[in-house]
C-alpha cells in the first residue's frame, strides 16, 4: 500500500490514564459509555474502539446508524453500541438484529419499533430521550405517559433499556441555572415511571462536563466524549477540578493524539521573492523553506496561513504564505540541520516543544472538537504505547 501524506498516532497509555481518571471521578457503579461519534472525535473509530476496549470500556455511543456500523465492524462482540441520534426507519430492523440500542425521541417511533421487533423476532432495546430544556431532540412531557403505557404493554417486544436526556451546555458555569432546571425536569420524568410502576433498566444524563463536575448527574451510565480524548470540556470544569482537589495544576487528562508528516522538499528563496500563491508572503531576506505535503483538503485549516507553525528538529517553523489545497510552506532558515524526509509534527510533541490542538485552534476560531472531527478519515491512524 502506498503512503498517505500525513499520519495520526494514538497513545494507548494516555487513553488508559484518561479513562482511569474519569472512572475514579464517577465511581465504580456507573457504566462508562465511550462517545465515539464523528469518527471518535477525529481519532478514528477503527483504531480507537479496540484501544478503549483494551482500557476496559465495553459500551460505545454514536450519533447515527452509519457510525454504529463502523463501531460494529471494529468492536468486540461483547461490547454494547448505543445510537443517540439518527436512525432511519428502514435501519431499525438492522439495529435490533445486531443488538444495538437506540434513542427514541418521539412517540411515533414506538409503534414502528414494535413492528420491526416483531418482524425480526427479537426485542428492541430503546432509550427514551426526554425533553428537559435543551429543545434539541427529546420526547415532550405530553407524550411521555402514553409512551410509558405503550412500553409497558409491549414489554416482550421492546425493552425499556434507558431513560435519558442531554444538557444544553453543562461545561459552562454560567449555564448552571439552565442545567439545574434540566436536572429537576428529568427527575419529574423518573417519578412518572415510578408512579406507573414501570422503570427503565438504566438512567443517564451526564456528558463529560457533568460527569467531571456534577456527581448528582452520574446515575447508571455516563456518556463521555471529549474528556476521554484528553481535553477538559472547558476552563470552568478544569478550575472546578483544581478547587475540588486543592491543586494548582493537574495533567490528569492527557492528549492521546498527535499528527505528523515529513518534509517533502527544501529550497532557497531569494530576498524579495514571493512564496506560493499570490503575494501573501514576501521574503524579506534570503530564506530556506521546507515544503509540507498536505493542505486544507487534508484537514489543515487554511486560517493558519501566515500564522501557524510546525515542529521540525524540535524547533518551531513558522508557516509562510497560504495553506494550499495539498501543500504549504514553512520557514526553516533557523533550522539548518533539517533535511528532506525529516519528521514534522503538526500537532503534538517533538523534543521540548509542543503544539496543542488548542494553540492550533485559538488562532482559527475553530472549536477543538470541530478541528478534530474534520480530520479526514483517510489519514492513517496508528497506535503507539
Ligand atoms: C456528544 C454527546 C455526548 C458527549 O459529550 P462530551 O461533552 O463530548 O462528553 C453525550 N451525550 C450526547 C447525547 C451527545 O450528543
Amino acid at each position: 500500500m502506498v503512503k498517505h501524506s500525513s499520519r495520526i498516532e494514538l497513545k494507548q497509555s494516555a487513553l488508559k490514564a484518561n479513562i482511569n481518571f474519569i472512572k475514579k471521578k464517577i465511581g465504580k457503579k456507573a457504566i462508562f459509555s465511550s462517545v465515539v461519534k464523528a469518527n471518535a472525535y477525529g481519532h478514528g473509530i477503527e483504531s480507537f474502539v479496540p484501544m478503549a476496549e483494551k482500557a476496559g470500556v465495553h459500551h460505545f455511543s454514536v450519533a447515527s446508524s452509519f457510525e454504529a456500523e463502523e463501531v460494529l465492524n471494529a468492536c468486540h462482540e461483547k461490547s454494547q453500541i448505543m445510537i443517540m441520534g439518527i436512525i432511519y426507519e428502514e435501519d431499525i430492523p438492522w439495529a435490533i438484529e445486531n443488538n444495538i440500542e437506540f434513542f427514541v425521541y418521539n412517540y411515533d417511533r414506538l409503534p414502528i419499533t414494535l413492528e420491526a421487533a416483531k418482524k425480526v423476532g427479537k426485542p428492541a432495546k430503546v432509550h427514551i430521550e426526554v425533553e428537559t430544556g435543551a429543545n434539541r431532540t427529546g420526547m415532550p412531557a405530553e407524550e411521555f405517559p402514553k409512551a410509558i403505557s405503550f412500553l409497558k404493554k409491549n414489554k416482550e417486544h421492546i425493552v425499556f433499556q434507558g431513560l435519558c436526556t442531554h444538557f444544553g451546555g453543562a461545561e459552562s458555569l454560567s449555564n448552571q441555572f439552565k442545567i439545574d432546571k434540566q436536572k429537576a425536569k428529568y427527575k419529574e420524568f423518573l417519578k412518572i415511571c415510578k408512579d406507573k410502576k414501570f422503570e427503565p433498566n438504566i438512567r443517564h444524563i451526564a456528558c463529560s462536563a457533568a460527569a467531571l463536575a456534577m456527581p448528582d448527574t452520574v446515575y447508571d451510565l455516563v456518556r463521555v466524549g471529549v474528556a476521554q480524548y484528553g481535553f477538559w470540556p472547558s476552563p470552568d470544569i478544569y478550575y472546578h477540578h483544581l478547587q475540588e482537589t486543592d491543586k494548582k495544576s493537574d495533567g490528569a487528562l492527557k492528549r492521546i493524539f498527535s499528527w505528523k508528516t515529513d518534509i517533502m522538499d527544501i529550497r532557497d528563496v531569494p530576498e524579495g521573492d514571493f512564496i506560493g500563491y499570490g503575494t501573501a508572503f514576501q521574503a524579506s531576506h534570503k530564506m530556506k523553506i521546507a515544503v509540507m505535503p498536505l493542505g486544507y483538503s487534508n484537514g489543515y485549516p487554511r486560517a493558519l496561513s501566515n500564522r501557524g507553525y510546525v515542529l521540525i528538529s524540535g524547533k518551531k517553523a513558522p508557516i509562510v504564505g497560504l495553506i494550499n489545497m495539498n501543500l504549504f510552506m514553512v520557514d526553516i532558515t533557523h533550522i539548518p540541520e533539517a533535511k528532506v524526509g525529516d519528521e514534522v509534527v503538526l500537532i503534538g510533541r517533538q523534543k521540548n516543544n509542543v503544539i496543542n490542538v488548542s494553540s492550533f485552534t485559538n488562532s482559527t476560531q475553530l472549536l477543538n472538537n470541530e478541528m478534530l472531527s474534520r480530520l479526514p478519515s483517510a489519514i492513517p491512524r496508528t497506535i503507539v504505547k
